[in-house]
């Protein structure tokens, strides 16, 4: 058992009492109060356009792809340091991965490699900001812009995260693509156990979305009596998620700040202690970009190799504190390879799946229980 867990879902007490709420309101379907509550809460905080609650951010991506309305064979560029369901999003489509490298510095996409890498065929560029650490969103809406591409941000861990661009004016993350995806799953840094959101910045999306959303039915037009018939009119499924899960965020967001607060706070204290006590290991730690914020979602180094990761993560083990690794490059996944797609070199991803370790952080982690283990 460990006794510092890498992670612990943070709840703020009033969770139940919505849950409750909500059953009150006679409609636990979606689509309800607090999922209203929460939409809104997103919109005017971040300035999104519009905003539909999904029950991940794998959804969330899913439906991006739907309304991209991609045909069999399009090109999709992301990064193959990724979490599987931002290629699974178009693999699931018919389209083609096409996958950038990570920069040297910071796992977010190398920019740089993305010409060579656009074709024809090409019709959106899928950007993560790894860990809520942004990628140059400037250089980006360059590149896509140039080509005439969709941007999607998958922002799945980047809420309360940003940009600050050449103009030094400070964006949120999610703010910049076509669409963009966040997660509030249990490890994020908001979650209700299982849960997600896409951004939809183009407003020539909305309508569409909202069919979409619906399981490909005019559902909404017809509760609001703008149709006099409940038809199936486009591709859909059950993207959103119960007033249940809706009331269990609500409460999370409600007190968003004290939770990013509390992250913080951990956050600083794993970059004033961790590379003191770790010294023997000579670990390279992680860096924040200038032009990016910080919303304190994860800290990591990197090891020297995939040996020496393993050393680390033992001497963890060993201390009863749980650290550990990330993604798996994708373009090197069994999956991939059996699609008979040739194998590709990208070192940069190579080397942040061999070598990336995180530490524990959670809201209200013990530092002092974590500091008296490491010493011990
Ligand atoms: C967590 C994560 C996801 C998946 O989010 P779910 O809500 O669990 O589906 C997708 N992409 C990235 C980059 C993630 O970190």
């Amino acid at each position: 058992m460990f006794l510092i867990p890498f992670n612990k879902p943070f709840s703020t007490g009033n969770e139940w009492a919505y849950i409750q709420d909500a059953t009150k309101e006679g409609k636990l379907a979606a689509d309800g109060k607090y999922t209203r509550k929460c939409q809104s809460f997103f919109e005017k905080k971040y300035g999104f356009k519009k905003t539909f609650l999904t029950h991940s951010c794998t959804h969330a991506l899913e439906m991006a792809a739907l309304l991209m309305d991609l045909q069999l064979g399009d090109e999709i560029i992301l990064p193959s340091y990724t979490y599987v369901s931002t290629a699974n999003a178009f693999a699931l489509r018919g389209c083609k991965i096409v996958f950038a490298d990570c920069r040297s510095d910071y796992p977010g996409i190398d920019v740089g490699n993305l010409p060579q890498l656009i074709t024809a065929k090409t019709k959106a560029i899928v950007a993560v900001h790894y860990g809520g650490i942004s990628c140059d969103m400037d250089e980006l809406l360059a590149v896509s812009q140039r080509h005439n591409l969709y941007l999607l941000e998958d922002a799945a861990a980047g809420i309360e995260g940003y940009y600050t661009g050449k103009n030094q004016i400070k964006r949120p993350l999610g703010s910049f693509g076509h669409f963009a995806t966040f997660s509030f799953h249990e490890t994020k840094n908001i979650s209700c156990g299982e849960g997600g959101m896409l951004v939809i910045n183009d407003a020539k999306f909305i309508d569409k979305a909202n069919l979409v959303w619906n399981r490909g039915t005019n559902k909404k037009d017809f509760a609001l009596g703008k149709a006099n018939k409940y038809e199936w009119i486009s591709l859909g499924s059950a993207f959103a998620p119960s007033e249940i899960n809706a009331a269990w965020l609500w409460a999370q967001l409600e007190q968003i700040e004290a939770i990013q607060a509390s992250r913080e706070k951990v956050w600083h204290w794993h970059q004033d202690n961790l590379p003191k006590l770790l010294e023997e290991f000579d670990l390279e730690w992680m860096t924040v970009p200038k032009h990016s914020g910080n919303n304190f979602h994860l800290y990591y180094a990197l090891a020297k190799n995939l040996k020496h990761r393993e050393q680390v993560l033992n001497f963890f083990k060993h201390k009863k504190i749980l650290a550990v690794f990330h993604y798996q490059s994708l373009h090197s996944s069994p999956y991939y390879l059996s699609q008979n797609f040739k194998k590709i070199n990208l070192c940069q991803a190579d080397k942040f799946s061999e070598r990336l370790i995180r530490f524990p952080l959670y809201s209200n982690l013990d530092t002092d229980k974590l500091k008296q283990l490491l010493l011990n």
